[in-house]
């Protein structure tokens, strides 16, 4: 398929490359042409391979003119609930350019000019509803920047407004921004491409009582400014001089206060949750000192997190410089920071280097689940560390399950899928994340650690700032940790790796023997065995994760009771113990955990528990349904699009359809 699609496969590149020449060299004997003039043979190198890579995903035109910096003036209105004012964008262009292609979705465009304010002509293309449209907006001569004069709108799929009521704080309304995969043309127009790297500044006007915060420097203006002829706003600004994915251009107004951690570590959060989130990240200066240690320096600066209210649909959103994150891990005893290790790796794994197309997504996630659990052994042991690799790689067979059940999606067991036509934001599997980390424990049981880390550190260093493809990182690993041994690469399966769908057999199976006791204890309860006489002491949260996963669906009522009287397992704390109980819970309509399990999924909207629970709740015919029916009804409005967009189809299948959708699962 790659093939056929003029996407060769990286391993077949060097005899490609090998015939292309000689072709070449044939065609230009005959006709009598210099075979060695400059383009007569395309550029292997990965820079090059990157370079000439179209992404799918976006109407752009990099070649003839492209972004380089963005420029936001944008005042926040909390009543109409847009953002309102101007995207000034600086781009390099071609001596002949005759116009500059961005990507606009849900945008209400007034005008387009230049930097002088003489207007330009645009034109809007026909609208795809998952591209959005083509704006071309014509260049005279010499004309390097171009400022749109706009308007967010209702349609749009970043942002999110809430209301007083869906903060914790429940006094001011908030909004976040979530640009990831193609999100980002709905509140900027410019070109949506994660291979276009954009610098960026900001200015963002907002009522007096709430401050802004960016994937930036938060530190220019700290308190805000006046702005002149409206006292009840002021203006905080911004600025990202390194150049990133327009992805990761990220905002969020609220009630939000700032408490530090270390010297260059802290957290944001609206001020009711800042005490609670700074308790639980505690240990995030530990991790940036460790994950230095692994693979090179940190490269942004400060690294803070901002604490998002409960809809934010994500576990984690790695945004530059600040981590927007659930509330959801706010567990109270630090045990689920391992989702700041995960937002932290991906500084170097996905904001350093980045994937191009969003068929390369695996390089941001399975790149950043390796270099997460790394950081974790580094700060909580390698027990800890092989419990969580157990738990990833459950969750992986899981969606490997669902993808190749009947009505499934198998293709997307590829670590590089074909994404053509498709919504980047409805692939949306494990596969990437944990397929894409056993890829790089194999190839780190085959080198050995010193070898692999110093093949990794090397790669983050090669293309730092830049983008990069699996083709691309199929050349660079060849040259730079397989040395070009083509039957190495063979017996390592890498074409298998990255290009089939499955698992390839040379997977290292993760063990972890602190799973193993809580998988046992499960089988001696539901065995018949007394819950009390279980050694369950000091068990950390993924061994009760194991456990409960571990039961089988035919407890009895009074297990489960005795199970919820020993362990307290409905008042859980810890979302992701909770969740799993759900889970079980609602498998044996165990009634007492009911209204728990409603109050979990209206007070958060994280996909991850959201739709697995409604899915499980739609298998229950006689009573499930119904009840799901009930509580979405009452949750829905308060989710974010995308927790929407993924539980839509569970709880209101189209007819004929089965009730699960493809798997939501992320960190
Ligand atoms: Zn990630």
């Amino acid at each position: 398929m790659h093939i056929a699609s003029g996407k060769r496969p990286g391993w077949r590149l060097a005899l490609g490359f090998l015939a292309g020449v000689l072709l070449i060299a044939m065609l230009a004997i005959i006709l009598g042409l210099n075979a060695c003039s400059p383009g007569s043979a395309q550029d292997q190198t990965p820079t090059a391979i990157v370079a000439r890579t179209l992404d799918d995903h976006s109407y752009a035109r990099p070649q003839e003119a492209r972004v380089r910096h963005v420029d936001l003036d944008l005042t926040a209105d909390f009543t109409a609930k847009v953002l309102k004012g101007t995207a000034s964008l600086t781009l390099d262009t071609t001596a002949n350019a005759k116009h500059v292609i961005l990507d606009v979705k849900a945008l209400d465009i007034s005008s387009v000019t230049d930097a002088s304010g003489a207007p330009l002509q645009y034109t809007l293309g026909a609208l795809d509803p998952m591209m959005g449209e083509a704006l071309t907006v014509e260049l005279p001569q010499g004309r390097q920047k171009v400022v749109i004069h706009y308007q967010t709108t209702g349609d749009g799929t970043a942002l999110q407004w809430l209301d007083p009521a869906q903060t914790a704080g429940k006094k001011l309304p908030f909004l976040f921004s979530q640009g990831e995969e193609i999100n980002t043309r709905t509140w900027i127009p410019t070109q949506d491409s994660p291979a276009i790297r954009q610098t960026y500044s900001a200015r963002i006007v907002v009522p007096t009582a709430l401050v802004a915060v960016m994937s930036a420097d938060n530190k220019l203006t700290p308190k805000g400014e006046a702005v002149p002829g409206h006292p009840n706003q002021r203006a905080f600004r911004f600025d990202m001089d390194k150049p990133v994915a327009p992805y990761l251009i990220a905002l969020a107004i609220g009630d939000i206060g700032f408490k530090a951690e270390d010297r260059r570590t802290g957290v944001y959060a609206e001020k009711a949750v800042l005490d609670k989130a700074a308790y639980e990240f505690a240990d995030m200066g530990k991790m940036v000192d460790a994950a230095e240690k692994l693979y090179g320096p940190y490269q942004w600066g400060r690294y803070d997190v901002l604490v998002l209210p409960p809809s934010f649909p994500y576990g984690g959103m790695e945004n530059p410089t600040l981590t927007f994150a659930t509330p959801t891990v706010l567990a109270g005893d630090r045990s689920l920071v391992s989702l700041v290790a995960h937002e932290l790796a991906h500084s170097w794994s996905g904001n350093l280097v980045t994937n191009a197309t969003w068929e390369d997504f695996w390089l941001n996630e399975g790149f950043t689940v390796y270099f997460e659990n790394r950081i974790m052994e580094q700060v909580y042991g390698p027990d800890r560390a092989a419990m969580l690799r157990v738990l990833g790689y459950q969750d992986l067979q899981t969606d490997m399950k669902t993808l190749n059940a009947p009505g499934g999606h198998p293709e997307y067991t590829r670590l590089h899928p074909d994404l053509k036509g498709i919504n980047p934001d409805d692939y949306f599997t494990d596969v990437p994340y944990e397929k894409g980390a056993n890829f790089l424990r194999m190839l780190e049981h085959h080198f050995g650690r010193p070898k692999l880390d110093a093949y990794l550190t090397g790669y983050f260093h090669r293309y730092a700032f830049q983008s990069m493809t699996t083709e691309a990182f199929v050349v660079d690993l060849r040259q730079n940790l397989l040395h070009n041994d083509d039957g190495l690469e063979k017996d390592l399966k890498i074409h298998e790796w990255l290009y089939d769908e499955g698992m390839p057999d040379n997977v290292v199976l993760p063990s972890s023997p602190a799973l193993d006791e809580a998988a046992a204890a499960a089988k001696a309860f539901a065995a018949g065995g007394d819950v009390k006489t279980l050694n369950t002491t000091d068990y950390a949260y993924p061994q009760w994760v194991y456990f409960l996963n571990a039961m089988p669906d035919t407890l009895t009522a009074d297990q489960m009771a005795s199970l919820d009287a020993q362990y307290g397992f409905t008042k859980s704390h810890n979302d992701e113990i909770l969740f799993a109980w759900l889970m079980l819970a609602v498998q044996h309509h165990y009634l007492p955990a009911m209204p728990a399990l409603e109050t979990f999924l209206t007070t958060q909207g994280r996909m991850k528990f959201c739709q697995p629970l409604y899915a499980a709740l739609m298998k229950q015919a006689d009573w499930g349904v119904a009840l799901a029916q009930k509580i979405y009804g009452e949750a829905r409005p308060g989710y974010h699009y995308l927790t929407r967009e993924a539980v839509d189809p569970v709880v209101n299948p189209p007819a004929g359809s089965a009730s699960a959708s493809s798997p939501a699962s992320a960190t």
